[in-house]
């Protein structure tokens, strides 16, 4: 998508700090960061939220997930916990329509999320 912000990351047209990538996901640093790690996995494939990349039925969720993963690992949170969220859709606060999962980790962090 040409006017997609995170395509662009993807084609190395915006420049991102890149943490993790393999051949269908990406991970680069928030730019507003909320929390001392806060990486954002994406498909390399453009797909605008978490329901169309459900509906991609390609195993690519699951991709993004094993991403998320790593990087939650690669980062050193994985063993004091850490969260994956998908903004899904305006109303839960999505502002970029390429489906990310945030990863954030690196303090406490509360149940419920506002
Ligand atoms: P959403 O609100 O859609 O769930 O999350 C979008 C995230 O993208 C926000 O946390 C925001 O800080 C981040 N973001 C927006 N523009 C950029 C950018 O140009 N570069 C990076 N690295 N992050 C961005
Ligand atoms: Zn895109």
């Amino acid at each position: 998508m040409s006017d997609c912000l995170f395509c662009k990351i993807v084609a190395k047209e915006i420049p991102a700090d890149i943490v993790y990538e393999n051949a269908r996901a990406l991970a680069f640093r928030d730019i507003n960061p909320q929390a001392p790690t806060h990486v954002l996995v994406i498909p390399r494939a453009h797909h605008a939220d978490g329901a169309a990349l459900a509906a991609a039925d390609d195993g690519l969720a699951d991709d993004v997930l094993k991403a998320a993963h790593a990087v939650a690992v690669q980062e050193g949170v994985a063993e004091g916990g850490y969260r994956i969220v998908f903004n899904t859709g305006a109303g839960a606060g999505q502002t970029v329509f390429h489906v990310h999962a945030h990863v954030l980790g690196g303090r406490g962090l509360t149940w419920p999320p506002g």
